[in-house]
């Protein structure tokens, strides 16, 4: 294959098992010009497993911005750039935007190759909804962001798909069981590719058991999935039950139950049964 000239191109490098990469990538990693790393030794491994010899140069959040005009100046010459960061495809939750948008500005073509996403092949394997999903990525370190973020999530009715360090996993875990509702169903892929590749699915509250269960449950890389909002009686949205409950209390309940439906888009006759089952 022969590369064209002055291009971008966007390689996934594998999230694992280092036998994870298409022909393909192997062919640009070795007929670029130049490889931008988030971290040159970590893709050093790569290359020299795979015994290409292309030169690196380090390309990773803190230097992105400042690094665009002296790679539009490469493409200008006609060399050929890579971008690849530490595992899986850049700029999902990695660096790689401010370069793209930088070189697509600047008139050059952005080639993407396909490949490992730790996102996507655990959607794959995980018996979730995935027709529809929304990627959220990490959520905020510290509890009250996680909580606000995973607030403003609660009717979402898509899959949620989450990226989670070891060291927060049962926070997050049992934020989201507190937030979305016990019965929640919730899937932790972890490892994926790996020799301890592990995919559970639990309601919330069991995940959060079979977490503190074991200390292997909760070690190493993972994606959290989270079934979307179902839209049934016993699943009314928490901001629909805070109206209701307000409106409740100036208003007949059946006329509560007719705003609030028409206000959120619900069926009245499910939040007045709803509202005669709880104390208004
Ligand atoms: N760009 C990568 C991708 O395409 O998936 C994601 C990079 S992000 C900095 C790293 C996070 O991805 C990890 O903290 C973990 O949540 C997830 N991840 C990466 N490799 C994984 C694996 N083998 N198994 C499960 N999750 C993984």
């Amino acid at each position: 294959m022969e590369l064209s000239p002055a291009k971008l191109y966007i390689v996934p490098t594998p999230i694992g098992n280092l036998a994870d990469i298409t022909l393909r990538a192997l062919t640009v990693l070795e007929q670029v010009d130049i490889i931008c790393a988030e971290d040159t030794r970590h893709t050093g491994k790569l290359l020299s497993h795979y015994n290409i010899k292309t030169r690196t140069m380090s390309v990773h959040d803190h230097n992105e911005r400042q690094r665009v005009d002296s790679l539009v100046e490469k493409l200008a010459q006609g060399q050929s750039i890579a971008l690849v960061s530490d595992a899986g495809t850049p700029l999902i939750s990695d660096p790689g935007y401010h370069l793209v948008n930088g070189i697509r500005a600047a008139g050059y073509d952005v080639v993407p190759l396909p490949g490992a996403c730790a996102a996507i092949t655990a959607l794959s394997a995980a018996g979730v909804a995935t027709d529809r999903f929304c990627f959220e990525g990490f959520l905020p370190a510290k509890s009250a962001g996680r909580i606000s973020q995973l607030t403003a999530l609660q009717s979402e009715t898509r899959t949620m798909v989450f990226y989670e360090s070891p060291r927060r996993i049962c926070d997050t875990i049992n934020e989201m069981r507190d937030v979305f509702g016990e019965e929640r169903h919730i899937v932790l892929a972890r490892e994926l590719t790996k020799t301890f590749e592990t995919i559970h699915g639990a309601p919330a509250s069991d995940l959060l058991e079979w977490l503190n269960s074991d200390e292997n449950n909760r070690r190493g890389e993972m994606v959290v999935m989270v079934s979307g909002y179902k839209e049934d009686s016993e699943q009314i949205a928490p901001e629909v039950i805070d109206a209701l409950k307000l409106l409740a209390t100036e208003l007949p309940l059946k006329k509560a139950a007719a705003l609030v439906a028409k206000l959120y888009n619900q069926k009245k006759n499910a939040l007045y049964k709803y509202g005669l089952s709880i104390d208004l």
